[in-house]
């Protein structure tokens, strides 16, 4: 098969490439290097079954190449990339979306979106299934990436419903793992960076907010399934870990795993940040045979080496809200 991947030099596109490489696939990755790194596909210099376009998918894109299958994951995705880049975010969620769905349609390619558990904004279901239909402040500093993959989800849909396009939407669920940038901004990493530099973890708010989160080999092995399954058809699948903590347990949980015993410093919680989020995954266990198997403690023993390489090699530092 032969595969395109967007976002390919980002977190999770550079773990899919890996994943459909492994597959004996021909993989094409596309990526304008925005919030991504070379350094995640350096690995693949020899590697003759993968190509990089260095092009911005919210222009249009025309490929001679015959393609089975586009996974779209081109996005800024960390609160703090998406508030530096408000209009870029929204340019790739709807231009770049429209632009991967036309080539798609033109090769006849299957196409999977890579949506977010953001289009439930704050949610007043706990926890999300599919057909809740979301709490989202459009005009909130969220509302450019909520509203961007709540638009790629429509234009998503009206491609299959208009074109007959086979389509996958996968509703990714916080996911953290090596390949994340240090300065990335999410908790995940700001946490164990912190704690890896001996300063202290910031904790926005009172810590009680909840978030689910998923090691990245169960997140690509779920939405390596939903790319391939028929079951599920074009209706949006959940993929993310169960699992609930409080932003508060998770840090005390990163202090203990660093081996470090830096204080919590509280800072201002960001405006329309969701207080609850975890998904109900039913369907993706019923269609994809699909549930994640790495526990919060065991993915993070196997992140904290990959960040304290960049710490003490680089220098590395987090990158907090102002
Ligand atoms: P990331 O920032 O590491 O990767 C995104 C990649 O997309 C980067 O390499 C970036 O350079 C590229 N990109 C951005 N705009 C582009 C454009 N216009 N043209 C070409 N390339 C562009 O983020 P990630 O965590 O790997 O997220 C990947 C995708 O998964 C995103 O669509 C995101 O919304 C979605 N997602 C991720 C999570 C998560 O927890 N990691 C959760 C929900 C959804
Ligand atoms: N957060 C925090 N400290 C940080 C970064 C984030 O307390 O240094 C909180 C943030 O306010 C949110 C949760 O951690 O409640 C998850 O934030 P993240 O940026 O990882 O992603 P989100 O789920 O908000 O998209």
């Amino acid at each position: 098969m032969r595969i395109l991947i967007t976002g390919a030099a980002g977190f999770l596109g550079s773990h899919l490439v890996d994943r459909f490489l492994e597959e004996d696939c021909r993989v094409i990755g596309v990526d304008n290097l925005i919030t991504g790194a070379l350094r995640n596909l350096e690995h693949l210099e020899d590697e003759p079954r993968f190509t990089l376009l260095r092009h911005d998918v919210s222009l249009p894109l025309y490929l001679a190449d015959e393609l089975d299958g586009i996974l779209h994951f081109a996005s800024p995705a960390s609160p703090a990339d998406y508030l530096d880049l408000p209009i870029q975010t929204l340019k790739v969620g709807s231009l770049g979306t429209h632009n991967m769905l036309g080539l798609a349609r033109a090769q006849g390619a299957r196409f999977l979106l890579a949506s977010t558990s953001e289009v439930y904004g704050d949610p007043q279901v706990h926890p999300q299934p599919e057909d809740y239909w979301g709490h989202v402040n459009p005009v909130g500093p969220r509302g450019v990436y909520d509203e961007s993959k709540r638009f790629a989800e429509a234009m998503t849909m009206a491609y299959h419903r208009t074109h007959r396009l086979e389509t996958r939407i996968a509703r990714i669920f916080n996911t953290y793992g090596s390949r994340m940038r240090p300065a990335d901004g999410r908790v995940v990493s700001n946490f164990i960076v912190q704690a890896v530099r001996g300063e202290p973890l910031t904790v926005y708010g009172d810590g009680s907010q909840t978030r689910s989160f998923c090691y990245v080999d169960d997140l690509v092995e779920g939405v390596f399934r939903l790319f391939h399954a028929e079951g599920p058809g074009a209706d949006p699948v959940n993929l993310g870990n169960p699992g609930e903590f409080t932003v508060a347990e998770l840090a005390e949980l990163v202090r203990d795993l660093a081996g470090s015993d830096v204080a919590i410093e509280r800072r201002p919680l960001p405006q329309d940040d969701p207080q609850v989020r975890c998904p109900d995954i039913t369907r993706a266990r019923e269609v994809l045979g699909w549930s994640p198997r790495v526990s919060l403690e065991e993915g993070l023993r196997r992140t904290i080496p990959y960040f304290r390489r960049l710490v003490t090699e680089e220098g590395a530092s987090a990158r907090t809200l102002e």
